[in-house]
């Protein structure tokens, strides 16, 4: 079993295995003819609980055929320009390169002694965003496994900073619009669910910064204390980018922590033209970014930063056995001291592989095209009768529905637009996002992809209606 080790004895074994991998992938890539196969849980439950994992089959050529089967022939492909659904973006290959390296070397984060340049590297990608955020210069955050841990310890610093004991009393407010996360945070960090103020969205779904003025003073006068205001800069939804400014004013005059949630939106900080979008995430304490959503990289890899970075210290706690106190002294470090995690993978190597390769310029010029083609989406929706859209994109996503031409009662509007997109799903032919607008079904495109084009969107909407259509066929002919 020990020429399963990777080692010096072994490194040829480890060439041929995973040539043998990527060339099974790269062939994969080149064949597949949509985003899906359309496959049921039912159809591929048993082809997985058929495998005895007591009985290995003992060489990698023999797993990776299996695997053809229990995964890669039905898997959902990201880069397939028909894949318009969540917030997956197609990978780069500098990122890939990252990696397959980084997996191999298996650097762990958390302190020097077990990554050495591997956590210089990550300083050195976390000063890059800082600056390109404009948070100044005391700044400094961690890679995280994701926006939803990034929000979270965003969160508990703001919790700390407050100093107060009494938790009941603490305030989050958030757009109706926010993520989850927000939610999720609050309970883990013992404010209860209550704790969290949603500010209602104007028609553009960006924050209405006079009702946070409103509910930041109903909270002052109440005698509670206004911990955080999150501000999302892209929108899960929507793509819409709250008010910034004003935001960073409130929050001054409340003294109230500011968070933005840029998981999706900091692909902007890199945008040759559409900067300008994100002016005043510089005012924040805090900052979230997602390099897995508009950066191109592979899942994980996340960051939060912090304008002040002492603030980090909140996370701080000291082992003999892995970060002693002394090492702090010795200026030694440790990432440990600012991170949730202890282990910790070395996911900024892909970041670092991709802008030594292409350069933020290459990077940002990708997420622009998609933006790009959100535009040329929302004129090509706006001008068809058979659908509605919501709102003009500040990002890459569009959310409509079908219409149809036929008086139909609303609850026939909602299924037959669920209906479209579990059909087009099982189709394989597409995959497309659903959601819901003022308690309506909503159907929605999140485009990351630079190879979709035009005529893939327009394709796609003929699919839907197709379905729809169909649907509505056949359920007014029986009713
Ligand atoms: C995706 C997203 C998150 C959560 O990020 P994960 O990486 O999925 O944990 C948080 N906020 C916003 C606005 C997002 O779009």
């Amino acid at each position: 079993m020990r020429s399963h080790l990777l080692n010096d004895t072994t490194a040829e074994a480890y060439r041929r295995s995973v040539t043998e991998g990527v060339e099974r992938v790269a062939r994969k890539l080149a064949t597949t003819r949509g985003p899906f196969t359309g496959v049921t849980p039912a159809e591929l439950a048993p082809v997985i609980d058929a495998v005895d994992l007591d009985r290995p089959l003992g060489d990698a050529s023999a797993a990776l055929d299996e695997l053809e089967d229990v995964y890669l022939r039905d898997a959902v492909y990201f880069h397939h320009p028909r894949y318009l659904a969540h917030l997956n973006c197609p990978v780069v290959i500098p990122a890939v390169l990252g990696e397959a390296v980084l997996s191999a070397v298996n650097s762990s984060l958390d302190t020097w002694d077990q990554s050495a340049g591997g956590t210089l590297i990550e300083r050195k990608l976390i000063d890059w965003t800082t600056g390109r955020i404009g948070l100044g210069p005391l700044a400094d955050g961690v890679f995280t496994s994701g926006g939803t841990q990034s929000n979270l310890q965003a969160l508990l610093l703001a919790r700390e900073e407050t100093g107060t004991k009494d938790l009941g009393k603490l305030r989050i407010f958030a757009s109706e619009c926010s993520h989850f996360s927000v939610q999720k945070s609050a309970t883990l960090l013992g404010l209860g669910a209550d704790a969290v103020i949603s500010i209602p969205v104007d028609r553009h779904r960006r924050m209405q910064s006079v009702l946070l003025a409103a509910e930041l003073e109903t909270c002052r006068a109440e005698g509670l204390v206004p911990m955080a205001i999150v501000a999302t800069a892209g929108t899960t939804d929507f793509g819409s980018i709250d008010p910034l400014p004003e935001i960073a004013a409130l929050a001054a005059e409340y003294g109230a922590w500011m968070h933005v949630d840029a998981a999706y939106g900091c692909g902007l900080l890199a945008s040759p033209t559409r900067r300008h979008l994100l002016d005043g995430i510089e005012r924040a304490d805090s900052v979230t970014v997602d390099y897995h959503k508009s950066f191109f990289q592979p899942v994980s890899s996340s960051a939060v930063l912090v304008r002040d970075g002492s603030t980090l210290r909140h996370a701080t706690y000291h082992a003999d056995y892995l970060n002693p106190r002394r090492t702090v002294v010795e200026q030694i470090p440790n990432q440990v001291d600012k991170s949730l995690q202890t282990t910790r993978r070395f996911d900024a190597l892909k970041l670092w592989m991709t802008l030594r390769v292409m350069g933020a310029d290459g990077v940002g010029e990708l997420f622009d095209e998609v933006c790009d083609l959100a535009r040329a989406g929302f004129e090509l929706l706006a001008a068809d009768p058979r659908y509605d859209v919501v709102v003009e994109p500040q990002l890459s996503t569009l959310v409509y529905r079908y219409i149809p031409e036929a008086v139909t009662s609303p609850a026939d509007i909602d299924r037959a637009n669920l209906y479209a997109r579990k059909a087009l799903f099982a189709s394989g032919e597409a995959a497309v996002a659903g959601t819901k607008v003022d308690g309506k079904q909503y159907l929605k495109f999140t485009l990351l992809n630079p190879e979709t084009t035009v005529a893939d969107i327009a394709a796609v909407l003929d699919l839907i209606a197709g379905h729809a259509e169909q649907y509505l066929g056949e359920n007014l002919v029986h009713a």
